[in-house]
């Protein structure tokens, strides 16, 4: 966004919908523009995702994109912000469901969306423009596409991931925290299928809980307020009431991707 299109931006918009937000000591009205300046990518409007970027639309995020080829299921509901019984009977693509609910939530953002999945050949492309990557998919193989993708475009990300009644989160910011190959040279195993929520099973709550804290991640970042990330990885599993925090905080001094600079995943 061009400097002049800001100022007609900030002449335009009523900042007293955000009163409670901006009345904050650390956050204040700086926090809110800079909000309203921010680009987002949301990778995958499912679980995650759906949470994710309602979170950031009524936060009042300026721009978000959403990607995802799927289509709206009554199972989905459960756990999945946004949609209705009605759009799981049409069958209605996520994204559309998802733009329009975005839309009628908060007029102020903008909202692309991109009717695809994200692979190593349409990354760059959906990534390049934006200011932070907020993961949505529900597979290590996508992450670790996103992952590179990140390292190489030198973007913050925030990673969560939901099984069960368990989850984690981590945030990576290029040249501050370790990646996620930093953490793991690739994809692990699937048992049977049990790395994604559908046959393994899931607890809506944790998945709500898991993107509320991406998507406080996310306003940090674009809020201005990088210093405020959470540098763990976060381990948490609602139904055993435990919670971890992994220290983290160094890169791994080899990493192929954030360090050697190899970014394997994005090769054929
Ligand atoms: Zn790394």
């Amino acid at each position: 966004m061009g400097d002049s299109e800001i100022d007609n931006q900030q002449s335009t918009i009523d900042l007293s919908r955000y009163a409670r937000q901006t009345s904050l000591k650390d956050f204040g009205v700086e926090g809110q523009w800079s909000l309203l300046k921010g680009r987002v990518l949301v990778v995958g409007v499912g679980g995650l995702g759906s949470w994710v970027s309602e979170l950031l639309a009524r936060s009042g995020v300026g721009f978000i994109r959403i990607v995802d080829d799927d289509s709206v299921e009554l199972t989905n509901i459960h756990r999945q912000a946004l949609y209705t019984e009605k759009d799981a009977a049409a069958r209605k693509l996520k994204i559309d469901v998802a733009a329009q609910r975005l839309r009628e939530i908060n007029s102020n953002v903008a909202i692309e969306t991109v009717y695809a999945r994200l692979d190593r050949l349409n990354a760059e492309k959906l990534m390049q423009d934006v200011d932070v990557v907020v993961d949505g998919t529900d597979n290590f193989e996508t992450r670790f596409i996103l992952n590179d993708c990140a390292m190489k475009l030198s973007k913050p990300w925030v990673f969560a991931g939901v099984l069960g009644t368990k989850a984690q989160m981590m945030t990576v910011v290029p040249g501050k925290t370790p990646c996620l190959r930093c953490l793991m040279d690739a994809p692990p195993s699937c048992d049977g299928g049990n790395c994604r929520c559908g046959p393994g099973g899931v607890l809506g709550v944790a998945v709500a809980i898991a993107a509320s804290f991406e998507a406080t991640e996310a306003v940090k970042i674009l809020s201005g307020h990088v210093d405020r990330i959470n540098p763990y990885l976060l381990v948490f599993d609602v139904w055993s009431n435990s919670i971890k925090q992994i220290d983290v905080s160094t890169p791994r001094a080899d990493c192929p991707c954030c360090v050697k600079k190899d970014f394997a995943f994005l090769e054929p």
